[in-house]
């Protein structure tokens, strides 16, 4: 028995179908989990949950099951070299307004980008030097941006620290910062842990040489969605939908999974793939309790937000916002925080917005909200999401345009409210490391663990999930001694 249909659970079936009887159950009424492709009503197509592909290398197993399904990619634009496009916003008044937004020139970008480079630089450093003095996995920890702001170098090149910039400098490399933190990992950079940032990232020496590291930097994106290759993977699997799983009890050398039916399935073993988020919120019971260890890596480890809102438009009034030529692609616009619209706690400003027009071929934005500004969107009804959309985007394109277009149709995930995800996706908070991923991973009698939060150097991915699920299907077969071939290193 398999508990979810996610990328994980999909794989394992995948290896285990021939070896012994395979059942999935899951709760939603589609294959993917945290993979979701919504489709607009003229055919257009976005991804609320993963998006994109990083390090196309011929060993990632998404990069595999795109080749064998006939899956095209098209590379994701960072839109930093027409930086007029890069907006810097802030708030004015006594009731926090919206501030003129002002372009983010070519000259503050390359400051910018000089300041970014040396901070990440000795950030490189300092890890390293830290690894030499008390080994990878010890050593303090802070939250990263007290780590970051401690950072300094000296002589002609030296780079003076964060807090020596000035306020347009701080602010873009705030943004980046953020950007690659709050985004990639989902939580505030005063939480994240400064020892463990980036390290499963594959790119700046994270170690999941899997993908093909950086011989691949480029990073792609399914045309048609990412659901289709769960879709893919699902043929042939027997699946029960709308099939939630209450408890997993051992059984004699088996396991009964408990539905919230009441209904009980015994079975010789279990994959068990939920989030990480469903199993710190408590949502399914195990009997006997799960070991400490686990249970400690499971309060630690933080499923944080990220959300994206997708809006159909009747007309593209962003397409005369000066792109440069880019057919086809998906463009990413910047918009960068100060001090001030960064600290409002009642914040709903996007940091990133895509056209998507390019892409899908219909007249959408995509708007991305990240960490605790992820967590404000979520509690608002469509409505209010759309609106305050409409507000973001009149501070890029004249407001005239932007209300006498017609807003046909919104998609958004609300991953945090979603009880079959309680969350986006693991991360590292301060003071805890890889390891964590490891007590996640390790069996429970006859229950197998898989999913991306029981993956080290590969978490936060599909692909990881995928490699997770093989691997949980390794573990089931040489438990029941059903014979697997080892899993590629
Ligand atoms: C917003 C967002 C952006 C992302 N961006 C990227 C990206 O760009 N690139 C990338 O590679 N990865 C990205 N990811 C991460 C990627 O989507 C996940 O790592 C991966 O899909 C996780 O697969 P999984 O099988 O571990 O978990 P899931 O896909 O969550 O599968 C678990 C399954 O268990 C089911 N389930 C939960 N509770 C129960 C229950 N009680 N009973 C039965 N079934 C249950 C769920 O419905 C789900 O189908 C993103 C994720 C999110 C949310």
């Amino acid at each position: 028995m398999i508990i979810g249909a996610g990328a994980s659970g999909l794989a394992a079936a995948v290896d285990l179908k021939d070896k012994a009887d395979v059942v999935i159950v899951e709760a939603r009424n589609r294959v993917g989990g945290r993979v979701w492709t919504e489709k607009f009503s003229d055919g257009a197509w976005i991804d609320l949950g993963a998006a994109f592909v990083d390090g196309v290398g011929p060993k990632n197993p998404v990069m595999q099951e795109f080749k064998k399904h006939g899956i095209k990619t098209t590379p994701v634009f960072y839109d930093q070299t027409a930086a007029g496009n890069i907006l810097m916003w802030g708030l004015t008044g006594a009731k926090g307004e919206q501030g003129q937004a002002k372009k983010f020139g070519m000259c503050g970008m390359l400051r910018a980008g000089w300041a970014y480079s040396k901070l990440m630089a000795l950030y490189e450093e300092d890890k390293l030097a830290r690894n030499r003095q008390f080994g990878a996995l010890e050593g303090p920890d802070e939250d990263l941006w007290s780590g970051l702001r401690k950072l300094k170098s000296g002589g002609c090149c030296g780079f003076g620290g964060i807090d020596s910039l000035d306020a347009t400098t701080y602010a873009m490399v705030k943004s980046l910062v953020m950007t690659n933190s709050e985004f990639i990992f989902t939580q505030s950079i005063h939480t994240l842990s400064y020892r463990w940032f980036q390290a499963d990232v594959v790119h700046n020496g994270g170690p999941s040489q899997l993908y093909g590291g950086d011989a691949y930097p480029e990073t792609f994106l399914p045309l048609g969605g990412w659901q289709q290759m769960c879709e893919k993977l699902a043929e042939g699997l027997e699946i029960r939908f709308e099939t939630v799983v209450a408890a997993v009890r051992a059984e004699g050398d088996g396991v009964v999974v408990e539905l919230s039916s009441g209904e009980k399935l015994p079975c010789a073993a279990c994959i068990c793939t939920l989030p990480h988020g469903v199993l710190k919120a408590e949502k399914v019971a195990f009997e006997p309790p799960l070991p400490a260890p686990k249970l400690d890596a499971i309060a630690r480890m933080s499923s944080g937000f990220f959300n994206r809102c997708a809006i159909r438009f009747d007309t593209c009034f962003w397409a005369t916002n000066g792109m440069v030529p880019c057919s086809g692609r998906c463009v990413v616009n910047m918009r960068i925080p100060t001090e001030m619209g960064r600290d409002d706690p009642t914040n709903l400003q996007c940091n990133w917005w895509f056209d998507w027009s390019l892409v899908a071929k219909s007249n959408i934005i995509v708007l991305f909200f990240f960490s605790a500004v992820a967590e404000n969107i979520e509690k608002l009804a469509d409505a209010e999401v759309i609106e305050s959309a409409l507000k973001t985007l009149e501070m890029h394109f004249p407001k005239e345009a932007v209300r006498s277009s017609k807003v046909l149709e919104m998609k958004m995930s609300r991953w945090g409210a979603d009880p079959y995800a309680c969350g986006t996706y693991s991360s590292y908070p301060a003071g805890t490391n890889g390891e964590i991923h490891d007590h996640m991973a390790s069996p429970h009698g006859s229950v197998f663990f898989a999913g991306e939060a029981t993956i080290k150097g590969m978490s936060q991915t599909v692909a990881g999930a995928m490699v997770s699920g093989r691997r949980a299907a390794k573990e089931v077969c040489d438990h029941m001694k059903l014979g697997l071939e080892p899993l590629e290193s």
